[in-house]
C-alpha cells in the first residue's frame, strides 16, 4: 500500500464522450476512499499554472451524462519541454498532490511517463479518445458513443440519398485507423466501407457500386475514415473519381466531423468510465503506477504505458470478413 493522501485528476488532448463519467468516478473513489481529490483545469497547461480546483462528491454532480469534460482539456507546448515540466512538478508539490489520474491519449501518456521519469510522481492513466486506437484496451472511452452519433447520421444521410437516389460518401473520423469506419459502416448497411489499414483498390470500389445499381438499389453508402487513402485519393478526389468512371450516379461528400466527438456518453461508456476511475484510483493506492487502465474480455486490466503508447490497436479481420459477406 502506498500513501497517498491527495490525488489529481485531468483531462488532456482532444475530448471524448466519458471524460466527464471518468473524471466523476476517480472524485468519489477518493471521497468513498477519503483520499483528497483536486481537479486540475486544461490538462498539463492547467498542471504548469498551477489551476486546481477542490473536489469532492458533491463536485461531480449530473455530469455522468455530459459529452465534452467539465475541466476542459488542452494541448500543452511548454509541458514538453524540461523547464515546463520542472514548472508542473513545484505546482503539484505546493499543492501537495501524492499522485495523478490522467484521462487522455496516448500523447497525453507519453506526457505523464516523461514526467515520472523526472520526477517519480505515481499516475495512471484512463484512455479517452473517440478513435479506439490505443493498445492495451477493447474499447477507449468515447469510441461507443462516436460510434452511435456516427450510425445516426449515417441513418440520416441514407434517407435524404434514397430520396434522390444519390451516393453518399461519408468520412467520419480515423486518422490513423479505421474501427470507427469500419464499425459504423457495418452498423449503419454501409456498400462500401474504405479503411487506412486495407487499401482496396479502386476497380473494386466501382464494381461494388455497378453491382448495388444493377441490383436496383435506389441510394448508396460509402463510408471513409479520415485517414483513408485508396489509391491515394481523399474523400474529395474519390468523388470526383466516381463520378468520372459512373457517370450513373449522383454522388455526393458529407463529412461528420467534430460532430463526433459530442453529445451525450452512451450507457456502455459511462459504464466504462466508472469501472475504469475506480481501478485506476484503487491500483494508485496499492502503489502501482506508470500503468493504463482497459477492458479486456470484459474485464478490466492494466497495461504499462510504455507498451500502451508503443502500439496500436489492430483493425477486426473478422468484422472486414463480415463487411465483405454484408455487401456482397
Ligand atoms: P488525442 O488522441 O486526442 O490526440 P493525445 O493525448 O494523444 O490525445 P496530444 O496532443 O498528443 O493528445 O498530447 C496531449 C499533451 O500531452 C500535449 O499537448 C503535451 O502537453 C503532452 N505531451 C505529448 N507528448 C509529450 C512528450 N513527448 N513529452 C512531454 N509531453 C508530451
Amino acid at each position: 500500500m502506498a500513501n497517498i493522501k491527495k490525488i489529481a485528476v485531468f483531462t488532456s488532448g482532444g475530448d471524448s464522450p466519458g471524460m466527464n463519467a471518468a473524471i466523476r468516478s476517480v472524485v468519489r473513489t477518493c471521497a468513498y476512499l477519503r483520499i483528497v481529490c483536486v481537479g486540475i483545469y486544461r490538462g498539463y497547461e492547467g498542471m504548469i499554472e498551477g489551476d486546481f480546483v477542490s473536489m469532492n462528491a458533491r463536485s461531480v454532480n449530473n455530469i455522468i451524462n455530459k459529452g465534452g469534460t467539465i475541466l476542459k482539456s488542452a494541448r500543452s507546448k511548454e509541458f514538453r519541454t524540461k523547464k515546463g515540466r520542472e514548472k508542473a512538478y513545484e505546482q503539484l508539490g505546493f499543492s501537495m498532490i501524492d499522485a495523478f489520474v490522467v484521462i487522455g491519449g496516448d500523447g497525453s501518456f507519453t506526457g505523464a511517463l516523461q514526467f515520472n521519469k523526472e520526477f517519480n510522481v505515481p499516475f495512471i492513466g484512463i484512455p479517452g479518445t473517440i478513435d479506439n486506437d490505443i493498445f492495451g484496451t477493447r474499447y477507449t472511452l468515447g469510441f461507443d458513443t462516436a460510434l452511435n452519433t456516427a450510425v445516426e447520421a449515417i441513418d440520416k444521410i441514407r434517407d435524404t440519398a434514397s430520396s434522390h437516389r444519390r451516393l453518399f460518401f461519408v468520412e467520419v473520423m480515423g486518422r490513423d485507423v479505421g474501427h470507427i469506419a469500419l464499425n459504423s459502416g457495418l452498423g449503419a448497411g454501409a456498400e462500401e466501407i474504405l479503411i487506412p489499414e486495407e487499401d482496396l483498390g479502386l476497380e473494386r470500389l466501382l464494381k461494388s457500386l455497378k453491382r448495388s445499381k444493377a441490383r436496383g438499389k435506389t441510394s448508396s453508402i460509402v463510408v471513409v475514415a479520415e485517414g483513408d487513402r485508396t489509391r491515394g485519393k481523399n474523400v474529395y478526389e474519390l468523388k470526383e473519381y466516381v463520378e468520372k468512371n459512373l457517370p450513373i450516379y449522383d454522388v455526393r461528400v458529407c463529412v461528420l466531423g467534430h460532430m463526433q466527438r459530442g453529445g451525450a456518453p452512451s450507457c456502455y461508456d459511462r459504464v466504462l468510465a466508472s469501472r475504469m476511475g475506480v481501478k485506476a484510483v484503487e491500483s494508485l493506492v496499492e502503489g502501482k503506477t506508470n500503468f493504463m487502465t482497459g477492458i479486456i474480455d470484459n474485464q478490466i486490466t492494466l497495461t504499462p504505458i510504455s507498451e500502451a503508447i508503443k502500439g496500436k490497436t489492430k483493425i477486426d479481420k473478422e468484422l472486414i470478413r463480415i463487411s465483405d459477406i454484408m455487401t456482397t
